[in-house]
């Protein structure tokens, strides 16, 4: 078991592929109602966006970020992947968010109860799969949704509920995330196997690890999630974690500026790319809060060619605040 100094206190973002920058951002601000905190491009790939979605401030356990591939291929969900992203809204609100999907022309599963939660399933316009939870967990202010966004507050999304990880086999899987990462059994359901983080305050802290052993192998690709970040205080903290992680055995990167947050990188034993993203800097560090997601920013490595890279990437056409 680790030590108090570091902790792990539940998911940082989720990053996946579309094939459509545009679709992407009228889906997640425009029927989704979360904010555009940030429009950027992949540092690895500067010739691609890098979008970020989140609450109001785009606070750690909020963010949902897309790195687009125009004209990409579908990918193929399978394991080993984080096959489900799933986002909490208050208790109630599922109703709400039924009969708005509907409405938007997406098409939603029936309503499933899970661990006592319901459960409202459906998938983007890249076919990523998505689901809605009713959360008992949903605690203010933690998610403050983005108030100016097009969902009232009282049914808008606060943030993650949890990530499904499907894996041909669980048990390596289950004894990082409970030997090294200090995630908690909390129980399973069929071949679903909850954990929760043990530290922190059960904001976003969810992981279901599902044990799909008969399953065909999924491919990247546009609608998969290329990675999962969990999140950690400072950079103190991900220096003790990398230390941790990689007297373990894992192969782990070493620290990447992101310019938002500072990242490492493993992947897990089943085969699917965990990391580890700071909870600072954040995105105000480059434009005023009130201004998150208006305009294309860059890091101070890649303005120099910024004229580049504009010419490069689509125009997209940023969602404005509720009309
Ligand atoms: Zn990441």
């Amino acid at each position: 078991m680790t030590s108090n100094e570091k902790t792990i206190p539940g998911l940082h973002h989720v990053t996946a592929i579309t094939a459509d920058a545009q679709k992407n951002i009228d889906f997640y601000c425009g029927v989704l109602g979360l904010r555009l905190v940030k429009l950027t491009v992949n540092f690895d790939d500067p010739g691609s966006y890098h979008l970020y979605y989140g609450n109001e401030l785009g606070r750690p356990g909020t963010i949902m970020t897309f790195f687009a591939w125009p004209g990409a291929y579908r990918g193929r969900i399978g394991p080993p992947q984080v096959t489900v992203t799933a986002f909490a809204v208050p208790m109630g609100a599922i109703d709400y968010w039924s009969k708005r999907l509907k409405e938007k022309g997406v098409e939603v599963q029936a309503v499933v109860e899970r661990f006592g939660e319901r459960v409202l399933g459906f998938t983007d316009p890249d076919g990523m799969r998505l689901e809605i939870v009713s959360s008992v967990e949903v605690v203010e202010p933690k998610g403050q949704p983005w108030a100016a966004g097009p969902i009232p507050v009282e049914q808008a999304i606060r943030g993650f509920h949890s990530v499904t990880v499907s894996e041909e086999g669980y048990e390596n899987t289950a004894k990082l995330l409970a030997e090294v990462m200090d995630f908690k059994f909390i129980g399973s359901e069929q071949n679903r196997f909850r954990y929760r983080a043990g530290t922190g305050d059960g904001f976003a802290s969810t992981v279901d690890l599902l044990c799909v052993p008969d399953a065909h192998h999924g491919g990247m690709g546009a609608g998969v999630v290329h990675h999962v970040a969990f999140r950690t205080k400072d950079d103190a903290q991900q220096k003790a974690w990398h230390k941790e992680i990689a007297g373990k055995g894992f192969n782990i990167s070493p620290v990447m500026d992101r310019a938002y947050f500072h990242s490492i990188y493993y992947r897990e034993p089943g085969g699917v790319l965990f990391e580890i993203a700071t909870s600072n800097p954040g995105f105000a560090v480059d434009e005023p809060v009130e201004k998150l997601g208006t305009k294309l920013m860059l890091p101070p490595w890649l303005e120099r060619d910024r004229a580049a890279i504009e010419r490069a990437v689509p125009p997209v056409r940023l969602p404005t605040s509720r009309a």
